[in-house]
């Protein structure tokens, strides 16, 4: 295997909350000189058939994957599912049940905005015209588009986050189940972004231990543009679980500019790499 290998193995097309199509966003990876890319949606599978085939025609190695909700203790955990047969029928059953579990909860959250005064009429009707299964980030960008806040974050930090006026916690499947879904569907389960959840340290350590038992493969060693502070301590947390490790940019956007395509994610040499076996 090739230790400069380019691998991004956690990145979002306009199929959910990013903005580029899965064609678009497959050039974007060759002109940064990534060499292996999945496609990890949210709860969808619909830009794979063209990102296979826009990853060909840049010579690009793609690794058909989703990014599925969950929840594990009240808190909603993200799994990926990486190497997966998009037409596996449970996992398409599940998935179909996610997309209409997010669109009743956009419905209820446009009704808790309408409640605090902003038209969530009219939000819901802009989301609805936004491609994708529409997430979170589709609402906060209609309400940055409509003047209500400056920016997403203001959004999330307002009415959208954990607790706040107009966040409705979805009713996602439980972990363990996402787990088998995605092994049932000849995937590979990676736990997301493991350092973001609000949880305490021995908490964290269950909730690998619970991925672990449940047949998950890896955690996500290196994630995001915050990774550096993070690498360290879930690289610990996968040997101690004997899992993989995994690396994903998590990227959304080409004008988040701290968190570029083709950055280099390096996995420290401790943990085994959850793509072992797949790429040589
Ligand atoms: P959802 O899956 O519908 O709960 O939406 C979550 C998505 O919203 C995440 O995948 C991010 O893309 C985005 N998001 C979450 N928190 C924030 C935040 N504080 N600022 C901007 N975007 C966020
Ligand atoms: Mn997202
Ligand atoms: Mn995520
Ligand atoms: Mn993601």
């Amino acid at each position: 295997m090739n230790p400069d290998l380019k691998i991004d193995l956690h990145t979002h097309s306009n199929r959910s909350d990013g903005t580029l199509t899965p064609a678009q966003l497959m050039a974007h990876a060759a002109a940064a000189g990534v060499e292996v890319i999945a496609l990890t949606d949210h709860d969808t599978v619909d830009g794979l058939e063209e990102a296979r085939q826009g990853a060909a025609a840049h010579g690009l190695c793609l690794v058909p994957g989703v990014e599925i909700s969950c929840t594990w203790r009240a808190q909603g955990i993200h799994v990926l599912g990486l190497w997966i047969d998009p037409g596996g029928p449970a996992l398409r059953r599940e998935l179909d049940a996610q997309a209409e579990r997010r669109r009743v909860r956009m419905r209820k959250m446009c009704a808790r905005l309408e409640k605090c005064g902003l038209p969530g009429t009219e939000l819901l009707a802009a989301v609805e015209a936004q491609p994708g299964l529409p997430t979170r980030a589709h609402l906060a960008s209609a309400m940055v588009a409509g003047g209500h806040v400056d920016r997403a974050e203001e959004a999330f930090r307002k009415y959208l986050g954990a607790g706040k006026s107009a966040n409705v916690a979805a009713e996602w499947p439980a972990l363990v189940a996402v787990v088998g879904l995605i092994r049932a569907a000849g995937g590979v389960a990676v736990l997301a972004h493991p350092a973001r959840y609000a949880l305490s340290a021995g908490a964290r350590r269950q909730l690998v231990a619970d991925f672990a038992a449940a047949g998950g493969a890896a955690l996500e060693v290196v994630s995001g543009a915050n990774a550096a502070q993070h690498v360290d301590a879930v690289a610990a947390l996968a040997r101690k679980a004997g899992l993989e490790g995994s690396v994903g940019s998590d990227f959304h956007n080409p004008q988040l500019t701290w968190n570029p395509l083709g950055r280099s994610l390096k996995l420290p040499d401790c943990v085994a790499p959850v793509w072992r076996g797949y790429i040589t």
